[in-house]
């Protein structure tokens, strides 16, 4: 196991938005965490990254408990995450975005050389080398998505979790995100994934983790998660 959570509790006033979650995601694997709107998935993930503090429970990373630590240093423990809304900065370049996810960046020659070069590949593997130096603000939403994930990567993190990297994305970008998740992850990188697309959680998952209500209800690979009688209800509400 890679990322478990034991108990988590979080209410925001008399609203839960977890309720216990205790759950486990597979090392080496592509995880997804569905759900349908409302179901604590956002909350999960801030919980998990230090955004926010859980009122009770525990997170592990590995073995490590990382529960209520700063988002830095869990960040340094091997977790990446990316925005449901896109963490970039819209004045500078696509570049300099990447740059900005080493700390201190661009201070030493030797280092920022270094640092360049790893920017520039990460730029060209994710197909977005050619806006190098255009500003992050001039860049269509999926571009920015990338440019998202391409400085996370630049801190080169064990496990990456994507807060719907499908969303807000065109098809033809879909299917090289999805392929693009496939193949970082057969280099060994473990995902844990928000999504509200099906058709790609199904394409790309190999274990699927379904949240109703603040916990989890289900679990279990795609061909499984598909059929459950559980999961349908939760998304009809029946
Ligand atoms: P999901 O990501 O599955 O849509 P969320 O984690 O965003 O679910 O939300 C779970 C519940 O917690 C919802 O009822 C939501 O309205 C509530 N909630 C989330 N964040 C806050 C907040 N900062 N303040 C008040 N309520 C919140």
């Amino acid at each position: 196991m890679s990322l478990e959570t034991h108990e988590l509790r979080k209410a925001f006033g008399g609203v839960t938005a977890l309720d216990g979650a205790t759950v486990s995601f597979h090392e080496g694997k592509v995880n997804a965490l569905i759900g349908p709107n409302g179901s604590g998935k956002t909350t999960y993930f801030n919980c998990v990254t230090g955004m926010i503090r859980p009122d009770s429970g525990r997170v592990t990373y590995r073995g490590r408990d990382l529960t209520g630590k700063a988002p830095h240093r869990i960040a340094r423990a091997g977790l990446g995450r990316t925005f449901q809304l896109c963490r970039t900065f819209p004045r500078m370049t696509a570049l300099e975005n990447v740059l900005a996810a080493v700390p201190q960046g661009g201070l030493r020659s030797a280092k920022a050389k270094g640092d360049i070069e790893r920017a520039m590949s990460w730029l060209t593997r994710l197909g977005i080398e050619h806006l190098a130096e255009s500003e992050a603000r001039d860049m269509s939403w999926g571009q920015q998505k990338l440019l998202e994930l391409a400085g996370v990567l630049m801190a080169e993190p064990e496990t990456v979790l994507l807060d719907e990297p499908a969303g807000g994305v065109n098809p033809a970008l879909l299917d090289r995100i999805g392929a693009l998740i496939r193949e970082l992850n057969a280099e060994g990188r473990t995902f844990v994934i928000v999504e509200h697309n099906m058709d790609l959680v199904m394409s790309i998952s190999d274990h699927i983790v379904v949240f109703d209500r603040g916990r989890p209800i289900a679990e279990g690979p795609p061909s499984v998660i598909r059929s459950d009688e559980r999961v349908l209800g939760a998304y009809l509400g029946v």
